[in-house]
């Protein structure tokens, strides 16, 4: 038999994944997920009043790659150090799936954990500035249910029944090299107390637009970039396209004024922070590369470059020769803003 190979159908991955990902329970919960407290109050609120996403894009590759090497690697946990592995956990408000829970043994403490994937850049702020307060919150939650009886259905561990756990671990793994970060502490109940107040806030929100957003929105928080209800929030449907969502912030003077003031200060912060990096960067200027201290010095750059074109001669060359300089659309020069204070009328 004699056939083309280009002819034969390949079934399309990325459309069977997200039909798969669509499915998983997980998805579509109304009770609010130790996953969501801490990060914004908004977010949160969208999930616990049941509102459907207005964002699930299919652009979500590397959240599905993520998703199964999460589950390779809990299975590698379970079938090789006995961890046990995605409890449900539930207190009737919080539903939550904790990935990894070690039983205490010998002198061995009992630590709940979870594993988060992330692509080499979002693993470098993780080494620069540690977890962030929602995942310390997250893993503190699953050690608070856990602790409280709040396992549902477990294969090999008694549910509804107290089980200790005395310190809580965030593994991350690097999506591209297989990087392994872990940051681990010691079980803090007052961590629990800040992000059950948190909850508490949301789920007596009478509805998510009553919360607040709590970051800065599509272009300047990648959460909000890939964010279920990032259409909702910023009713991006109803804006322009030449218009930042940011804008709906400053619909009346109340708005304009707060903006305008978040930018003077802000630009008056930049500026002096500015003049001491100029002054840093010229007295480094004969320093040696090497470690000092707490940092790291390097460089790189000052290699010379190729000659390239000069646009000024060509533009010479051809009005010598008395040729039209080709020409191509000028598009709009980039809105340059203009924010100073208003002197205090004395
Ligand atoms: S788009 Fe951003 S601010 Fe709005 S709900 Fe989502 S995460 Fe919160």
């Amino acid at each position: 038999m004699s056939i083309d190979p280009g002819t034969i159908t390949v079934p399309d991955l990325w459309k069977g994944a997200h039909r798969d990902d669509r499915t998983r329970p997980r998805s579509r919960q109304r009770l609010l997920g130790p996953s969501s407290i801490g990060l914004c109050r908004r977010r949160a609120a969208y999930e616990v009043h049941g509102a459907w996403p207005t964002d699930l894009d299919d652009n979500m590759h590397a959240a599905i790659l993520g998703t199964w090497l999460h589950e390779g690697i809990l299975r590698v946990l379970a079938e090789q150090y006995g961890a046990h592995t995605e409890l449900e956990l539930t207190n009737g408000v919080i539903l939550g799936h904790a990935d990894v829970y070690w039983a205490p043994g010998g002198a061995a403490p009992g630590v709940v954990e979870d594993v988060k994937t992330k692509s080499t850049r979002a693993l470098d702020v993780v080494v620069r500035q540690g977890p962030s307060q929602h995942e310390w919150f997250q893993v503190h939650l699953y050690a608070h249910l856990l602790r409280t009886g709040g396992l549902t259905d477990h294969p090999h561990l008694p549910t509804g029944k107290p089980l200790p756990v005395d310190a809580v671990r965030l593994r991350y793994v690097g999506r591209e090299y297989g990087q392994v970060v872990v940051h681990q502490r010691m079980y803090d109940e007052d961590v629990t107390r800040q992000a059950l107040a948190w909850a508490e806030d949301v789920l007596e929100s009478a509805e998510p637009e009553a919360m607040p957003r709590d970051l800065d929105g599509p272009g300047l928080s990648i959460i909000c970039d890939n964010c279920p209800f990032k259409t909702a929030c910023w009713n991006i449907d109803e804006i322009s396209d030449d218009r930042a969502p940011q804008s709906i912030l400053a619909e009346d003077a109340v708005g304009v004024t707060d903006a305008l003031r978040a930018y003077a200060d802000a630009a008056e912060v930049e500026s002096a922070a500015k003049k001491r990096k100029a002054k840093a960067r010229k007295t480094l200027d004969a320093a040696d590369p090497g470690t000092y201290g707490a940092f790291k010095l390097s460089w790189s750059g000052g290699n010379p470059r190729p000659p390239e074109p000069d646009p000024a001669a060509m533009i010479r060359v051809l009005e010598g020769l008395s040729l039209d300089i080709p020409m191509k659309p000028g598009g709009r020069s980039s809105r340059t803003i203009g924010v100073t204070r208003v002197p205090e009328a004395t």
